[in-house]
């Protein structure tokens, strides 16, 4: 394991305490030091102004690496630099070649530089400057020496995520892997699983986790589906994940960090199936999710979104008798949309749902979260399942989006663990 660092997270700016801008920095960093084996201690967000020199001495005084964002600009309201040389007792000069490069992005998008675009330049004497390529203000590495008996290194990140994103791979991981003495980043697994919830890791797996000597483990979790990180020895990790698989091996959906569409796509590649979609309740977000995936024409071909009975009449055949009888949101109903988009979008496998998503729709029969989604396999036999997602209107999309995603992936046999792939396609 890599020695342990005291990291503070200091994100500055008025826009996130008003909720204008949120807060998205926190995640992403900490996502960052997690994959190094490092994390953030405490995030301490304050608007600008004097609150941030206030900020500042708190996370001066507790932590060894201070990692401030934002108010690196040039308006009045930018003031994280100076904050620091004021804290810190520092004389600040105007870098040349922090100015040269300002200069030069001006000129390069034929723009003229401002005079206050000059104060960006400033840096207190000593410390490090971050290369920008994408923004006018260039951050600052001031070394732990820098801050005498405090011992802490400091680094100013610009606000805007295209400017902060690139700096921080390019600039600040470097650095960190030598303050923290990082030769090779830790083992670590994610293991994703669909279909089940947090509470599902407690019914006995989370304390036989618990028991695994050399491993430290934790879950992210969402609705029906949930994230659990393994963390340690390559034998601790292997043991927890033997655990983990033993009781949802059905479940496991990846362990590189691929997300169920990502893994869908990936499958329908490598067995070179096609695939059709019929949505009548979450209105295309199948077919969105799908597309999101790069290289996902290859193997994507038709989407409908059949909203109206008619619609499924006359663009997936769907029978007018069936939607009478039983309704829009029944088996034959979406037995018929699944073989229809089949057929007219001549793939070789097809996902439909139709539901009702809420508030109102629901009856004493069919209430509100009840789908029904179809698979229609080429020359096979078309299978229906019911559930139930009783959440409201978002969460039921996102539900039944993914289960209808887990649907394909299971018919193109599961995908997650090595070697368990069995294609029923
Ligand atoms: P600029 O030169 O654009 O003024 P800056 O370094 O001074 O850059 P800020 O003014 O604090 O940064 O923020 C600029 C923009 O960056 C904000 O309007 C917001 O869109 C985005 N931003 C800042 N902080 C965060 C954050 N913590 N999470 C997400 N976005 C942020």
């Amino acid at each position: 394991m890599v020695p342990t660092v005291r990291i503070e997270l200091l994100t500055t700016g008025t826009e996130l305490m008003l909720g204008t801008t949120q807060n998205t920095h926190g995640a992403w960093i900490g996502q960052r030091l997690f994959s190094l084996g490092l994390r953030v201690e405490r995030q301490i967000t304050v608007p600008d102004g004097q609150a941030v020199i206030e900020a500042m001495k708190t996370g001066l005084e507790a932590g060894d690496v201070l990692i401030v964002t934002g108010g690196l600009g040039p308006t009045s309201d930018d003031l994280t630099r100076e904050a620091l040389a004021e804290v810190l007792g520092l004389e600040m000069i105007e870098d040349e070649a922090a100015l040269r490069a300002i200069e030069e992005f001006f000129a390069s998008r034929g723009r003229v530089m401002v005079p206050a675009n000059r104060k960006q330049a400033m840096a207190p004497v000593g410390a490090d400057i971050l290369a920008n390529p994408n923004g006018t203000a260039p951050g600052l590495h001031v070394p732990p020496r820098m801050s005498g008996e405090r011992n802490c290194a400091v680094f100013l990140l610009p606000g805007p995520p295209r400017e902060l994103y690139p700096m921080f791979d390019e600039e600040v991981v470097p650095r960190l892997e030598a303050l923290a003495g990082i030769e090779q980043p830790p083992e670590m697994v994610e293991l994703k699983f669909v279909g089940i919830g947090e509470s599902d890791f407690h019914q006995g797996i989370d304390e036989q986790l618990a028991a695994v000597a050399g491993l430290e483990h934790g879950y992210c979790a969402r609705l029906g589906e949930v994230d659990l990180r393994l963390m340690g020895t390559p034998e601790a990790i292997g043991n927890g994940r033997r655990i983990a698989e033993a009781a949802f091996a059905r479940e496991l959906v990846s362990d590189d960090g691929a997300i169920l569409e990502e893994v869908v796509v990936r499958l329908l590649k490598e067995q070179g199936v096609s695939l059709a979609i019929a949505e009548s309740c979450t209105g295309g977000l199948i077919a969105t999710r799908i597309t999101d995936v790069p290289g996902a024409s290859e193997v994507f071909r038709y989407g409908f979104v059949t909203y109206a009975n008619e619609a499924k009449r006359d663009l997936l055949d769907v029978s007018w008798d069936d939607l009478l009888e039983h309704g829009a949101v029944s088996e034959p109903v979406a037995g018929q949309m699944a073989e229809g988009a089949l057929r007219v979008g001549e793939a070789d496998l097809a996902v439909s749902v139709t539901g009702i998503a809420g508030p109102t729709g629901g009856t004493e029969a069919k209430p509100v979260g009840t789908v029904f989604l179809g698979l229609a396999v080429k020359g096979g036999k078309t299978e229906v399942v019911k559930q139930f997602h009783p959440w409201g209107r978002d969460a039921f999309k996102r539900q039944v989006s993914q289960a209808a995603l887990n649907l394909v992936r299971r018919a193109l046999g599961d995908g997650g663990a090595e070697g368990s792939r069995r294609s029923k396609v």
